[in-house]
């Protein structure tokens, strides 16, 4: 299988702190990965190395075959880019917004105007058109936003958290659309915060924290390998007490934080037993899922 992006021992440091220390990973044509992590993990310096607008202290980036930075100006032909804010040019309508970008590419004005059609109907900003930028909702800017980075018909499309910001209506018709584009062989390489987005969304994805790869592969593999299948989340008046008590000898893997204990096991029978003498307590039973992953391998501090 070949590699689209592979990235061997980046690192790069701010003010003499490593913010990417010694990051490897690599994303296969064809499929969609993401890059996890939680607020100041450095995935958008990560990302920013990989398209060779940032230059890494060591280690070695290769994109659709192209040596990065070296090659960066090759590979961005065959690349779009959607950043993080939204960065559409407000003083033109939607379809001016797509021939301009065009012409990054030398993309004569006929042929972009040629392509909108096909653009606006991936956006689902068909009626829009002539539309301000000011007039559209935050998701058709997105939307128009993917669209935009669709022009040079990429083999790449890089997306620095996708729908941060956006409702979630909003944010199920930007997974539609990017469903679509990884359907007709597009490669997907995100940057998210959202779990469920990864999980939809990522066939592969690695984790980030503090600079550093702390795990890759598909969603399933990491649920399998690093959390207990079920999880029972048992909360209300008492539930220190009962995790204290109950829970602990019961359970593979107990977590209290605030006023829930999150208890993982292969069966939830037992424990939802055990409550039986606490009535006050309520309990939400799930299976694993990707945030459970991440929540143990990165922690439960909120990260500014
Ligand atoms: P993430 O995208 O995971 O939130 P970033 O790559 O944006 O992480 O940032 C990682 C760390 O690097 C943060 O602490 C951020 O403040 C710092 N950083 C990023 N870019 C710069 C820069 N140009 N100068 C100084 N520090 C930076």
């Amino acid at each position: 299988m070949t590699a689209i992006l592979s990235v061997q021992g980046l690192v790069k440091s701010y003010d003499g702190r490593p913010v990417v220390n010694g990051a490897t990973f690599s994303a296969t044509a064809g499929e969609c990965f993401g890059i996890l992590g939680p607020n100041g993990a450095g995935k958008t310096t990560t990302m920013r190395c990989c398209l060779g607008l940032t230059a890494p202290d060591e280690g070695g980036v290769e994109l659709c075959g192209y040596s990065i930075p070296a090659m960066a100006r090759e590979a961005r032909y065959r690349v779009g880019v959607v950043p993080q804010f939204d960065n559409l040019d407000p003083d033109f309508t939607v379809t001016e917004n797509l021939v301009m970008w065009a012409r990054y590419y030398e993309i004569s004005k006929r042929d972009a105007r040629a392509m909108v059609p096909r653009l606006l109907e991936l956006a689902g900003l068909e009626d829009r058109a002539d539309a301000r930028i000011d007039a559209l909702s935050g998701g058709m800017k997105r939307r128009l936003t993917i669209a935009r980075a669709l022009v040079n018909d990429p083999d790449v499309l890089f997306l620095d958290e996708p729908t941060t910001g956006l409702d979630p209506q909003a944010r199920h018709l930007v997974w539609d659309g990017l469903r679509r584009l990884a359907k007709e062989g597009k490669s997907l390489i995100l940057t998210t915060h959202f779990m469920d987005e990864a999980e939809r969304l990522c066939d592969r994805l690695c984790i980030m924290d503090a600079g550093k790869i702390i795990a890759e592969g598909s969603p399933r593999q990491l649920i399998e390998s690093h959390i207990e299948p079920v999880v029972v989340e048992v909360f209300g008046e008492g539930v220190h007490e009962w995790a204290e008590k109950e829970a602990s000898v019961l359970v593979e893997r107990l977590e209290v934080s605030g006023e829930t204990a999150f208890c993982y096991t292969h069966s939830a029978d037992a424990i939802l037993a055990a409550m039986s003498s606490y009535p006050q307590l309520r309990a939400m039973r799930r299976v694993a899922n990707l945030e459970d992953v991440f929540i143990k391998l990165t922690g439960r501090d909120i990260r500014d």
